[in-house]
């Protein structure tokens, strides 16, 4: 346990807001819960890849982009990728709903919630600025895409919710959060809609099991998790604001009863 932020709270209800959010999913997961919880359920299991559609007065604003396209036609993920079932059904690709974003929030750099920016060619798209680093993002999709590194680091942006903060739009409406761990650049995106509070925190939950007690696998999180340290207090974050927010939805990455 870590000691969690002093200035943690909720966030307040926003009703005055313009914004409103979907969730949707763009692509499964093919997988089973012994690898995606420690001791917890068991059998096959269907994940989704969850992304968020924020309808700003600005413009349409992706929170992650799932796969796409190339993942029906075959070229995405690249190896040793390649060998998890993962499908795109048609329709679901994130550029068959919203094909002309205003930018891209990624909450990391994994090949599951980049391959659709495949199909986005000049978006802009933000990401934590150490997960620029590492040779995750292909040098053909860096040619395709804007990418935007940002430094989410204590000192140099302010804090929201406890954490370093940046305002995307420069409203007060949507937030990208630094929270490390499953990769050195991992953020969250606190939004203030209309309707609710929504806090989508990427893959430091998978489910929403691993905001109560679970955790991956051990072996899993060896593989997968970047910096262990680092995710421990950005999951004992999450777990906080899961626990103690009642209005706020805190969305893990692919939970699945969030598929629509
Ligand atoms: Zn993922």
């Amino acid at each position: 346990m870590f000691p969690l932020p002093a200035d943690l709270a909720c966030p307040a209800a926003t009703p005055d807001s313009a914004l409103s959010v979907e969730i949707v999913s763009a692509g499964d997961f093919g997988t089973t819960w012994e690898m995606v919880e420690g001791g917890g359920q068991t059998g096959p299991l269907s994940l989704p890849l969850l992304v968020g559609i924020i309808h700003h007065p600005d413009g349409t604003i992706l929170i992650d982009s799932g796969l796409g396209k190339t993942t029906r036609a075959g070229t995405w993920p690249r190896f040793p990728f390649n060998a998890f079932d993962v499908s795109v059904p048609e329709g679901a690709a994130i550029v068959e709903r919203v094909p002309n974003p205003l930018k891209v929030l990624l909450t990391h750099n994994h090949y599951d919630h980049i391959g659709g920016l495949f199909d986005l060619p000049g978006v802009e798209v933000w990401t934590g600025i150490d997960d620029l680093r590492g040779g995750r993002f292909p040098a053909d999709l860096r040619k395709l895409v804007t990418f935007v590194g940002k430094d989410l680091r204590d000192g140099v942006v302010g804090r929201v919710l406890g954490v370093p903060a940046i305002d995307v739009q420069g409203d007060g409406t949507v937030w990208y959060l630094g929270t490390p761990g499953h990769t050195r650049g991992a953020a969250s995106v606190l939004v203030r809609a209309r309707e609710r509070q929504y806090l989508f925190v990427g893959d430091t939950a998978w489910v929403d099991h691993h905001l109560v007690d679970k955790r991956r696998p051990g072996l899993i999180s060896l593989i997968i998790d970047d910096d262990h340290k680092a995710l421990d207090a950005s999951l004992d974050w999450a777990r906080w604001m899961y626990a103690n927010c009642p209005d706020l939805a805190v969305v893990a990455g692919h939970e699945p009863t969030r598929r629509p």
